[in-house]
């Protein structure tokens, strides 16, 4: 809106957003802060905590255009925590200690800002406690993970009371409204032990996402249509929720263009068989054998971010080191490419080179495969990427999953049959590209995830 005369222009509506730790969860909240400005007007605080001001984050954030500010939130010491907690634990208090300065954060930007929502992410519900008292007038939760995750949050404080013993120990798979059946011991590892307090903060957060007057979900309904369909009728008493996805990352920029993208431009047509483990994952030594046995038995050219094994920090230089006869990977066959911690993805699966995707289903990268076309192998290794697989295998079957056992032989017929569309990899990939095609209709002008926003952003602006 222009300014007319001497007026002065309105100012824009403004959206305080919590972002908690991980790039996983920063990527697809500012691609919603940036849609939010290029589409309405709206402009955003993206407001992270300081334990992962990371470098990669920082310059992220820098990168974003004037709409979007952010700013980071004072340290808190964790150091009473016991050295054993999970991510999700430390997530979980580090948030909950932090409402008295969010609150400080919130009322500053109520005075500078025309504030009309907050969002708390994931694991912030605790949050919604600054945002009441900073007196932000709506309260919304974005989430993600998919819808599958969001149902098994939302049903868990019933689950609680009413599921004795661990989820593990469950001899039928469990049956959510609108789920696939999921496996106990292929429920999300956060809750997978009663006596941890991440299972607690599990249960306490899935009580406060009631709290929200909205769920965002990251997630579009071709890749889980039942459980769409009965999200989109809450139970009394549920927020509604609303799918705005899939929100994926845009490509890297200005960055130099990575050399694995030029070894990509020296491949044929859908050649070549991309290979991560995501932002935090690494394989135990074992399986990496296991696996680089497994992608030279498949004869198939290969791509692969490689991480040294489990414990160790950075990577194993033995796997530069052809001359180490013992070492299984020295019989890596040259067709493949092995590249160190990190790859620019969202530019490696929109490669035409790109064939395949064997990927540890991070709901971010599996999003990303969907709206890039590409079919996928499925290789769980923790948090939610397990149930993630077992929906993508056997639901929407979008994927094949390596069987548990993960020999050498299963894992190269899951990416012959992938790579090359023959048994099940012909469902796969014909599954795919149907996917790939709601995905880019979901974003289009009238699609199911623009709908969806322009209808949260009526509810924001109606009154303020
Ligand atoms: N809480 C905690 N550690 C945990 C789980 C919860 O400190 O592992 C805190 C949490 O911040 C909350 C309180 O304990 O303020 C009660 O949480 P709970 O989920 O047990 O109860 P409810 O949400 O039903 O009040
Ligand atoms: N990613 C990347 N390069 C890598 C590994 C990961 O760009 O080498 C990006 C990937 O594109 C995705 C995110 O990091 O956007 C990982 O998120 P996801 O939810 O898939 O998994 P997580 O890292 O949280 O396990």
């Amino acid at each position: 809106m222009e300014a007319s005369g001497t007026a002065e222009a309105p100012r824009p509506p403004h959206v305080a957003m919590l972002v908690t730790p991980g790039m996983g969860h920063l990527v697809p909240l500012a691609e919603l802060a940036k849609r939010l400005a290029a589409r309405h007007g709206v402009t955003a605080t993206l407001i992270t905590f300081a334990s992962t001001a990371s470098a990669t984050q920082r310059s992220f954030l820098a990168s974003l255009s004037a709409a979007i500010s952010s700013m980071s939130l004072p340290p808190v010491d964790l150091s009473d925590l016991p050295p054993g907690a999970t991510i999700e634990t430390l997530m979980s208090e580090e948030c909950a200690r932090l409402v008295p300065a969010l609150t400080g954060v919130l009322s500053g930007l109520r005075e500078t800002t025309r504030l009309v929502a907050y969002v708390a992410d994931l694991f912030g519900a605790d949050s919604f406690d600054a945002a009441v008292a900073a007196g932000v007038p709506r309260r919304y939760l974005f989430h993600p993970g998919n819808l599958h995750g969001l149902t098994f949050i939302l049903h868990l404080p019933e689950i609680d009371v009413s599921m004795p013993g661990e989820f593990r120990d469950l001899a039928e798979p469990v049956r959510l409204p609108g789920c696939v059946p999921i496996p106990g011991p292929d429920v999300m590892s956060s809750f997978q032990d009663k006596s941890d307090p991440c299972y607690r903060w599990m249960v306490h957060h899935a009580k406060r996402y009631l709290e929200s007057e909205a769920i965002l979900v990251n997630s579009f309904d071709a890749v889980e249509p039942e459980a769409a369909r009965v999200l989109s009728h809450p139970e009394p008493g549920r927020p509604p929720v609303y799918n705005i996805g899939p929100l994926i990352r845009a490509d890297a920029g200005e960055e130099p263009r990575a050399a694995c993208l030029d070894w990509l431009d020296r491949q044929p047509h859908k050649s070549v068989i991309f290979v991560s483990f995501g932002s935090g994952g690494s394989l135990p030594t074992e399986e990496m054998h296991e696996l680089a046995l497994g992608l030279e038995l498949s004869g198939q050219r290969f791509l692969w971010v490689v991480r040294s094994p489990s414990d160790e920090g950075s990577v194993n230089a033995n796997y530069y080191d052809a001359e180490s006869k013992k070492d299984p990977l020295a019989y890596l066959p040259d067709v493949g490419l092995l590249v160190p911690s990190w790859v620019p993805q969202t530019e490696v699966l929109a490669h035409e080179a790109t064939g395949g995707f064997l990927v540890h289903c991070g709901w971010n990268s599996v999003l990303e495969s969907l709206v890039h076309g590409v079919p996928m192998v499925a290789w769980p290794l923790f948090a939610e990427q397990r149930q993630n697989a077992v929906m993508l295998s056997e639901g929407v079957k979008a994927a094949m999953r390596v069987p548990a056992t993960k020999r050498k032989e299963e894992i190269a017929a899951a990416v012959r049959e992938v790579m090359a569309g023959q048994g099940k990899g012909a469902q796969v990939r014909a599954n795919v590209a149907a996917l790939q095609k709601a995905a880019m209709e979901a974003l289009l002008e009238g699609g199911a995830a623009t709908t969806a926003l322009d209808e949260v952003v009526r509810k924001w602006t109606r009154e303020y």
